[in-house]
Parts: C-alpha cells; structure tokens; sequence
C-alpha cells in the first residue's frame, strides 16, 4: 500500500506528531518507523524530566512560542490521560555579580513572553525556597513543573495505535527515492510508499534530511550531557529545581539540580562533544561519525569560539572534583561523597555551516518531505505544539495537493 505520511524516528516528536495527524485527520493513512526494538530509546528516554516554563527563550522565537503553548498542551494532555506531573517551580540562582544582568535579562524575556507570578528573590528569600542554596539573587519560576516523558510517549504511541497508525520498531530507515512522485523510504528490511516524510529523527535528522536534500545547510553536533545522583541520605540539600544563570552564548542551561518525578535527586546534565552520535559513555566512539563532526566547517568555527567553554567542560566530565565545585557555586554543603554515578543523555544540537549553534527550532519543507532539524531542550515539554505544526503542515499537502512547495525554512 501507499501510506499518506511516513513518519521516521519514535522519540516524543515523531510520536507527538504521528498522534496529532491521527487525532485531527484520521482518515490518513500513517506508518511510524523507529530504528530501535522500543519506542524513546534516545533524547525522550535521557532528559532531566523537566516541564519548562518557557522563561528563557527569545519572545517571538518558536522556542518561545512552541514551549508556552506545549506546556498548556501538555497539562491538558496530562490531566486528560492521567499522566502524573507535577508544578514544583524552580528557582534560577545567581552567584557572582556579573550574572545580575543576565539574571534579569532572563524574568524580562519570561514577563514578555507572558509568564505571571514570576518572582525576583533577594539573598535571604532564596533561602525560603531553597535552604542550602547560596547566591546574591534569584527568580523563582512558579510554571516548571517534573514529568517522565518515556510515560507521555508511550501515551502518545497507545492513542496512535487506538487510531490505527501503524508503528513498526526495529526499521532503521537507510535510503528514500524518489519513485514518481511518491517517495519509496527503505529499511534495513523492507520498503514503505508513502506521499509524504516526516523526519523526527533527532540526532540522525540530518542524515535523513540528506537523503532527500543535498544540499542541507545543518547538521547535527552530538552533546552528551552527564548526571551524577544525589545519594539518598543528602537529597535534603535539594527541595525542588535549583539553576544556576545560563551563559548566554551556550545553548546549555548549566549544571543544575532537578528532583525527578520517579524520586531522587541529579545533578547535571554538562555538555561535552560526543564522540559519536548516540555516544553515551566517554568509551563509545565511532570513528566515522566523529570524522564527519571534525570535517564541518561550522564545528571548526564552533570549536574556535567556544573552545575555553568547551574545555572547562570536558574537565568537569573527567574531574568529579571539577564537576562538584561547580555544584557547590549553587549548594557549598554539596561533597563529592554525596554523587553517585548516573546517567547520561546526548543532545542533538544543529550547527549551520558558518558555525552557529542553532538556538531556535528548525523544520525545514520540501515538496514530499517534512524535515525537523533541531529539536532539542525544550522540544520534550513543546512535543504537542511542534506535532501540531506538523499536522497542520502535512495536512496542507493534502489539501493543496500537487501544488509545489518551494523549499522553506521555518
Ligand atoms: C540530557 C538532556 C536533557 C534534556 N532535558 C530536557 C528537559 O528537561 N525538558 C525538555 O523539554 N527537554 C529536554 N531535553 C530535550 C528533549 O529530550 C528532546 O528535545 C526531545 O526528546 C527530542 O525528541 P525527538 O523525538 O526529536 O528525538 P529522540 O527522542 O532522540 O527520538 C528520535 C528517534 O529517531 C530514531 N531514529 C534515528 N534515526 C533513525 C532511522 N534512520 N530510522 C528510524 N528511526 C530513527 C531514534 O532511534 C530515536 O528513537 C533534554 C535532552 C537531553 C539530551
């Protein structure tokens, strides 16, 4: 058969996506292929769980737009399917002078971006929230909230199911040709026909963009971010969500302490290049693949301007000693003894060819094929609303059906 939409890759995105086309279109016809033997084995499967609020991002952005409306989406999604959450509110500490401005930089964006009960926190009032944090300032941010999202995309998968879609697992997705005008998308086991693609493939979306456009501008620059755990007798140090200020030329929050929804406390996640795209320990390294990384002009221009950044961080990653100081600009009773090893997660951050580290959502139209570029942090808490444009964007080619589309960068 001829599937109306294909969409490729099982992590929050592909699965949001496939869920909103299914819910709001359900006369189409839609396969699912993940590589993997199980559905968010990668990025939806190693995040910090947390709901952003939308407080950092540039107003007008479709990170701002897409987090403040997939946080509503989301509580509405969680309510109506009894997916546990819960709004705890964090609080974004500064700890030197010289992050004041940025600290207030920060509640001006969250103000524009519509978010209320915002709160600037002197010294002594941070201590209300947080006991054992030291700083000169703060924001207490009410909307932020914890979450598994493993659990809402196996949601998502149960209601796309419920609709028919199909998902198929373990269907790695290796070419896409062009077979007049429909598109034959190839597995490692078999071939699909389908009008349109859907690319969530995270941290491989380039390499599947490339099968249909060569000339891609993008690609993917793995970051591993580490955890430590916080052992179980000093998880008091940690209430809630403590952050520190974010340098405003990284796209990385920093360090920071998240009390998971399943219990436990972690600190972490850093940033450090990871040998290979879904390089999980300091040990897995895939020649090719960190070849590829090393030859893209954009990440040698990365690499130049950010390189003392980028240092100080593979030195937290090597250096427990390290990472804890870092840890201890926020709590200073916080002791190495207190870090168990725990996880690891690696992010998928685009990197265009003149070295910019896109900090905005990237989706990317052609004529068959609908490409998510970059979606990283917070494309979990924004799932529905991204999967929303999508089926919105799919819908239209059905609609409009052979008009062209030019290519078009959203
Ligand atoms: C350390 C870390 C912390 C984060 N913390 C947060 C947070 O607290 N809050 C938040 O909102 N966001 C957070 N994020 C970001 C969030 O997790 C991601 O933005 C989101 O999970 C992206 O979802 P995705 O579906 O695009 O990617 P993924 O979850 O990576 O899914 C992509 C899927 O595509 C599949 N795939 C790849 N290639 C192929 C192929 N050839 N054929 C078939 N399938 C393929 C993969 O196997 C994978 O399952 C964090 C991310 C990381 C890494």
């Amino acid at each position: 058969m001829t599937y109306d939409i294909i969409v490729i890759g099982g992590g929050i995105v592909g699965l949001a996506t496939a869920w909103k086309i299914k819910e709001k279109h359900p006369q189409l016809s839609l396969a699912l292929l993940e590589k993997e033997n199980q559905l968010s084995l990668h990025q939806t499967g190693h995040n910090s769980g947390v709901i952003h609020s939308g407080i950092y991002y540039k107003p007008g952005s479709l990170k701002a737009l897409n987090c403040i409306r997939g946080y509503q989406m989301l509580l509405a999604f969680c309510e109506q399917h009894g997916v546990p959450y819960e709004l705890c509110g964090k609080i974004i500490v500064a700890t030197a002078p010289e992050e004041i401005p940025q600290l207030e930089k920060i509640l001006d964006r969250g103000q524009q971006n519509g978010l209320t009960g915002l709160k600037r926190l002197s010294q002594e009032a941070l201590k209300e929230y947080e006991p054992h944090v030291q700083g000169l300032e703060g924001i207490f941010v009410p909307q932020t909230g914890i979450i598994n999202y493993k659990t809402v995309a196996e949601k998502y998968a149960d209601l796309i199911r419920q609709k028919e879609g199909l998902i198929m697992l373990g269907e790695k997705v290796i070419d896409i040709q062009d077979n007049s005008g429909i598109s034959r998308v190839i597995t490692t086991h078999r071939q699909y026909d389908t009008r349109l693609v859907v690319n969530c493939a995270g941290l491989y979306s380039d390499k599947i963009a490339r099968l249909t456009q060569q000339k891609l501008n993008v690609r993917i620059i793995p970051f591993r971010g580490e955890y430590y755990e916080i052992k179980k007798d000093r998880q008091y140090l940690v209430k809630n969500l403590i952050y520190p200020v974010p340098d405003p030329n990284f796209p990385f929050l920093g360090v920071h302490f998240t009390r998971m929804i399943q219990g436990g406390v972690e600190a972490g996640p850093n940033a450090v290049l990871a040998f290979q795209r879904e390089g999980y320990s300091k040990s897995h390294v895939n020649m090719g693949e960190l070849m590829e990384i090393l030859a893209w002009p954009g990440f040698q221009k990365v690499a130049r301007k950010y390189w003392k950044t980028g240092m100080g961080e593979m030195y937290r990653s090597f250096s427990k000693a390290a990472f804890t100081k870092a840890l201890q600009r926020l709590i200073p009773d916080i002791r190495e003894e207190d870090l168990l090893p725990g996880g690891a997660g690696v992010r998928a951050q685009a990197c265009d060819r003149e070295g910019g580290l896109l900090d905005d959502f990237m989706i990317l139209e052609e004529e068959k094929a609908v490409h998510v570029c970059n979606a990283p942090s917070p494309a979990a808490t924004s799932s529905l609303a991204i999967g929303e444009t999508l089926a919105q964007l799919a819908w239209q080619r059905f609609q409009q059906k052979k008009k062209p589309f030019p290519m078009n960068e959203r």
